[in-house]
């Protein structure tokens, strides 16, 4: 935790909040489960709000959009979604 790059910028989901967190967009415990790539294991700045919205769902960022399938070959069970950082939203399915 203590070893991430200083957070700067806009966050990756709702793009409007400056970024507070590194949010692992897989999260950790998946990557290990699912013995994830190091393309796909990476982390987005996050704003607070929208990091704490996310939690451990399972959703990605507008910009790893072209990612997604990727991800849901590799990760089964509830397919990954991409989310645009607002709360009602969160819970549309596909
Ligand atoms: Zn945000």
């Amino acid at each position: 935790m203590t070893s991430s790059p200083p957070v700067s910028g806009p966050c990756a989901y709702c793009k409007v909040a400056p970024a507070v967190h590194r949010d692992h967009v897989i999260p950790k415990s998946l990557q290990r489960k699912y013995d994830i790539p190091a393309h796909l294991a990476g982390t987005v700045p996050a704003c607070f709000a929208c990091n704490m919205l996310k939690a451990t769902l399972r959703l990605v960022p507008l910009t790893w959009a072209d990612r997604l399938d990727e991800i849901n070959a590799l990760v089964s069970g509830t397919p990954f979604r991409v989310w645009d950082g607002t709360p009602a939203t969160r819970w549309v399915t596909a």
